[in-house]
């Protein structure tokens, strides 16, 4: 099987040599860089699948790597960060970053981010979700040119604003997106206001869609950075 071509960035050895191991040991194909300017000539030069991207680089700042890299290419791109990093890490996602990893974090936790990656690449490759005309996943489908969304084919009643919460998520399935730019995209702004709100409408469209809404099938929820729908087989 020809697995993804990932590149992984990361100035400390031990952590790359585990990554790349892992990889390895997974049949993934894999390029490296130790530095932010390096990471963008393999970029350029070899259009990874992935990139997976330590913030903490010795010559250039995350955030700013992925700003040029989103200025030509869109291919997804998983950041590592340490835990003192958080609000790096927000706005790495803000800058067009797809998914994080915490450090430390285990081999299964890569292996699944990669995995989660892979499905939304090969959903993109097949129909670019900004053309798609109807949403499904799972039991869950969306009709954006009529406006209407359904769960187990029964119409669902959203308020505008839940709607536009779904829509949001669905276009953007397996990303996670960062409080700030979810308040951004509905109401314009990002006050804190909005983000109090914003966990309402989640609650009331969660209460709409998941069976449980305790443990939500379709709406994962990152503490202190954001949502991501996941794709539901
Ligand atoms: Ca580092």
């Amino acid at each position: 099987m020809n697995k993804s071509l990932i590149l992984v960035v990361e100035d400390d050895t031990s952590v790359r040599n585990l990554i790349t191991t892992t990889l390895k040991a997974h049949e993934y194909r894999y390029l490296t860089a130790p530095n932010g300017q390096s990471a963008i000539l393999e970029v350029s030069s070899h259009n990874p699948d992935i990139v997976l991207l330590d913030l903490g680089l010795p010559d250039m700042d995350g955030v700013e790597i992925i700003k040029k890299i989103r200025t030509w290419s869109s291919m997804p791109i998983i950041i590592i960060s340490a835990r003192s990093e958080d609000t790096d890490k927000i706005d790495a996602l803000d800058a067009g970053a797809d998914d994080y990893l915490t450090k430390p974090f285990s081999v299964e936790e890569l292996l699944a981010r990669l995995r989660v990656t892979q499905r939304r690449l090969s959903m993109m490759q097949k129909v670019s979700p900004a053309e798609t005309v109807v949403f499904v996943n799972g039991k869950l489908r969306v009709d954006y040119v009529a406006g209407c969304a359904y769960l187990n084919e029964e119409e669902l009643h959203l308020t505008p604003i839940e709607y536009k919460l779904l829509c949001l998520l669905t276009r953007n399935i397996g990303k996670v997106l960062t409080h700030t730019f979810i308040t951004q995209s509905i109401w314009g702004s990002s006050w804190d206001n909005n983000i109090a709100s914003l966990r309402v409408f989640m609650a009331t469209l969660r209460k709409k869609i998941e069976k449980e809404p305790n443990s939500p099938q379709y709406i994962q929820t990152h503490i202190g950075v954001g949502y991501r729908m996941l794709k539901v087989e």
